[in-house]
């Protein structure tokens, strides 16, 4: 009798296990267990697919103080040079081995739904999946959405393993991170983990040491070194690592300096990417989601500036890469909205991010397949 009762009871378990399973769309069958989201302040997609603008790299418009060595480091006699000699980790691995949409010039197309083109509307309808039409300012105003990231650290999925390291000292409020409870490093916050001690203590010296160019957003290099330390130590299954300096010196009207930040920033992401693969924890079970808050204008001095009374403001491109992933490349269709990356990165964990939220973007289509793995 007792016999019969337990295997009973484990023919239950085991049902209840495998039911539960299907139910969660089956995150067994993805190899992906970790998420990496970056974003990239206001970096345009012109120079992501087409590299430096030859029209901008002139004396004549201020815009570069050294012509002929801005010249000769980004300046090449085709786009898909250009393009990779100022993103080489863009175009030499992710456009190999994952997805980009967002390419206008080959008729990709990819955009905001809010009707602001600035950072705390992008950002809300990134982290959240929609626009908030309440949020109309960049102002430190604790956002009454929930964003994805705090929707998945109470996910079993990723069981409150969510960090994000900022350059802009908005993000505490934008991520709500005193009722979401997670941590937030954002603008010249002091990095307070790291594996080594002197480290530690060089960069958070050198960072208040800097002259800095703006009160709320600290140089990427800083955010960059603090995500590495904390996922190498704290070891989170979401990163979010959003850097800032592209959309300041492009507001400073520097494209020198708009172009060094985003190699910059190319070279920061490789940085991250390499360690994933370095870490077992990590390593082939990793994908990275790449995209930005904004466009910027296409002509004149537009690309110094965005706003809804600068036309291409609303142009945006995203990013792909990781092991379920399929290496499509460069991808076709019009139809991409800032607000599917909420649920796209919702997915990589098996959730559905989308259904559960409807006001929410539905995941990009496409960018996972892991039948095909
Ligand atoms: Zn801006």
């Amino acid at each position: 009798m007792m016999k019969r009762w337990l295997i009973l009871g484990l023919a239950i378990c085991l049902c209840s296990l495998s039911f539960g399973n299907a139910l969660a769309a089956g995150p067994e069958e993805l190899h992906t267990r970790n998420v990496l989201l970056v974003t990239i302040d206001g970096l345009r997609w012109q120079e992501v697919f087409r590299g430096a603008e030859e029209r901008l790299v002139s004396k004549e418009a201020g815009n570069v103080k050294e012509v002929p060595a801005t010249s000769a480091a980004y300046l090449r006699d085709n786009p898909a040079d250009a393009r990779a000699t100022l993103m080489p980790f863009v175009w030499n691995v992710i456009a190999k081995e994952g997805q980009l949409f967002g390419n206008r010039d080959a008729g990709s197309e990819a955009k905001v739904l809010n009707n602001r083109h600035f950072s705390y509307p992008g950002y809300n309808e990134i982290l959240c999946g929609f626009p908030d039409e309440r949020i109309g300012s960049n102002d430190k105003i604790a956002n009454q959405n929930i964003t994805v990231l705090e929707w998945l650290s109470r996910r079993p999925s990723v069981g409150g393993r969510v960090a994000a390291f900022c350059s802009w000292d908005v993000f505490p409020y934008i991520i709500n991170s005193e009722r979401s409870g997670i941590p937030v490093n954002a603008g010249w916050a002091p990095v307070e983990v790291a594996e080594h001690a002197d480290e530690l203590a060089a960069f958070n010296r050198v960072s208040a040491e800097l002259p800095r160019m703006w009160a709320g957003v600290r140089y990427d290099t800083i955010t960059a070194f603090g995500a590495r330390e904390y996922l190498r130590l704290k070891k989170p299954r979401l990163l979010y690592v959003s850097l800032g300096e592209p959309d300041d010196w492009a507001h400073e009207g520097r494209y020198d300096l708009y172009l060094d930040s985003t190699k910059t920033c190319d070279r920061l992401i490789a940085e991250l990417w390499s360690l994933v693969q370095s870490l077992p924890e990590y390593a082939g079970k990793t994908t990275l989601v790449l995209t930005v808050d904004h466009g910027r204008g296409r002509e004149g001095d537009g690309w110094k500036n965005h706003s809804v009374d600068i036309p291409g403001s609303d142009e945006i491109w995203m990013a792909v890469l990781g092991p379920d992933t399929p290496a499509l490349g460069e991808r076709t269709g019009k139809d991409y909205t800032q607000s599917q990356i909420a649920a796209t990165v919702a997915k990589f964990f098996g959730e559905d991010y989308a259904g559960a939220i409807p006001t929410a973007g539905k995941p990009l289509p496409g960018v996972l397949a892991p039948a095909a793995k």
